[in-house]
């Protein structure tokens, strides 16, 4: 007998766990399918606070912080024998403690043994329903919709199996995300994935949440997750949220045009089809040849390289070079039914320029910085704050925009902005006046384009005439 404080530990099956009476300390057994691999970001109580001071307890209390700390946990979302999903969750300290859930990274698709997982949470639908939607996508049968999904959490005490082959049968099969593009067209939504390169994206700020959002406009084909088919490139926009997730490592300087990025599980919206959206279910990786692969030997303590390694996806070099050769979808020539937020071609004579808009700055020759300042001591010396550098002659940026003459009558002012490279180009030859600054009206009636333009703004007048703000876009590194 054992003594009474010493509490009992139960485990029992997730099978037969009820819904109703669960307690928080009965341990979990979960054999199911992995289907999904993905980060979450989790608030967790901070347990420092029991043990803080008074002081520190009552003013949380008063000023109503919550005390709570956010953390990356990676996820699976595994399905039992009975098509039901439930959600386990692999905290930071686990994964840079442990190594046994390599097992876990590497198994999407496979049949896993999870033995004394923690039950921490229960939830519903309502409370859910980005979570749902993707149990939603993933039934492979008729029966009805899970209207609650366990969350187990791997701890200390949790371990973990592979399944053997000849008992993988006895469980849901695998709903890769390339085989949710076979949809039917009557749901309203459902997720969908797709390879593609990467044309432009914008970073916009969410003033009401202050989160960070981007789009990405992407070359491809939906239908399709990689190259294997003969159809024709189409521009895919996706909006990614930020509220959270991993998608956070995302900036400026890691998405680059021209790079190929896998998409998997985006929300396809029958009531908004032109633009999918990504969740924190939605997974966005890197397409990476297998021979520029990293070592993946050691087994690595720093879960940013954890992070980064689930982030990208390997394909074979023959995968990759037929997905890298496919040419990018034919943007539409600009005209008056093109749209806001629509990538476009557009080629025309320089009839005006943008004065008040047109400026000239320096940067830093070597690093490109604008952090520069001139050294007071000699004349046109120049030392560069972001890399030390001290120079004389910095680099001249040009900002231009120029009016273009159209030849659709229905439109009556079309505006770019252009880049760097092409304003260089056009005043190349132009004099440089005394006061270093450019004579702009020298581009005037030139030929300008084919250029990659971005519409970033479309107006109507009074008369039903249209007017164009475009950007110039990089297509440099686009495989035209
Ligand atoms: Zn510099």
């Amino acid at each position: 007998m054992g003594k009474k404080n010493e509490a009992v530990e139960t485990v029992v099956d997730w099978d037969s766990l009820g819904y109703d009476g669960v307690s928080m300390t009965t341990k979990v057994d979960v054999t199911a399918r992995i289907q999904r691999i993905y980060w979450r970001t989790l608030e967790t109580k901070d347990d420092r606070l029991n043990s803080s001071s008074s002081l520190r307890v009552s003013m949380i209390q008063n000023g109503k912080i919550l005390d709570r700390e956010k953390r990356m946990s990676l996820c699976c979302l595994a399905q039992g024998k009975r098509n039901v999903c439930c959600e386990v969750q692999l905290c930071q300290d686990t994964l840079l403690n442990r190594t046994d859930w390599h097992e876990v990274l590497y198994q999407e698709g496979g049949v896993l043994y999870l033995s004394k997982l923690r039950l921490v949470e229960h939830k519903y639908r309502k409370r859910a329903r980005q979570l749902f939607s993707l149990i939603d996508s993933l039934k492979t049968t008729r029966s009805g919709k899970q209207q609650s999904c366990f969350v187990f959490k791997f701890d200390e005490q949790t371990t973990v199996q592979r399944v053997s082959e000849d008992k993988m049968s006895d469980y849901p099969i695998y709903s890769s995300p390339q085989s949710l593009n076979n949809f039917n067209l009557d749901i309203g939504k459902h997720r969908v994935c797709f390879c593609g390169q990467l044309l432009h994206f914008k970073f916009t700020k969410d003033k009401y949440y202050n989160t960070k959002h981007v789009r990405l406009w992407l070359s491809g084909n939906i239908s399709h997750d990689c190259a294997e088919s003969g159809a024709e490139p189409t521009i895919s926009v996706i909006q990614v949220c930020y509220s959270s997730g991993r998608t956070m490592e995302w900036n400026e300087s890691t998405l680059l045009s021209g790079q190929l990025l896998s998409m998997q599980d985006l929300v396809f919206d029958k009531g908004k089809p032109t633009v999918l959206s990504a969740d924190i279910f939605s997974k966005i990786q890197v397409i990476i040849p297998h021979s520029s692969q990293p070592d993946h030997d050691h087994v690595s303590r720093d879960l940013h390289e954890i992070w980064r390694r689930t982030m990208t996806r390997t394909m074979t070099d023959e995968e990759y070079s037929t997905l890298k050769c496919l040419p990018v979808a034919v943007l539409p020539d600009l005209n008056e039914n093109c749209q806001e937020d629509g990538l476009v071609m557009c080629e025309g004579t320089i009839s005006d320029v943008d004065h008040e808009n047109a400026f000239c700055w320096y940067s830093c020759c070597r690093c490109t910085s604008e952090d520069i300042s001139e050294v007071s001591s000699s004349k046109s010396q120049y030392h560069c704050n972001a890399c030390a550098l001290d120079f004389t002659s910095p680099t001249t940026n040009i900002h231009l925009e120029i009016y273009l003459t159209s030849r659709s009558v229905s439109i009556s002012k079309v505006k770019v902005k252009l880049l760097q490279k092409t304003t260089k180009n056009l005043l190349s030859g132009s004099e440089k006046t005394e006061r270093e600054t450019y004579n702009v009206n020298s581009v005037l009636n030139k030929h300008l384009g084919p250029l990659h333009c971005y519409i970033a703004e479309r107006a109507e007048d009074k008369n039903l005439k249209i007017s164009f703000e475009l950007e110039e876009l990089d297509s440099s590194s686009w495989n035209k």
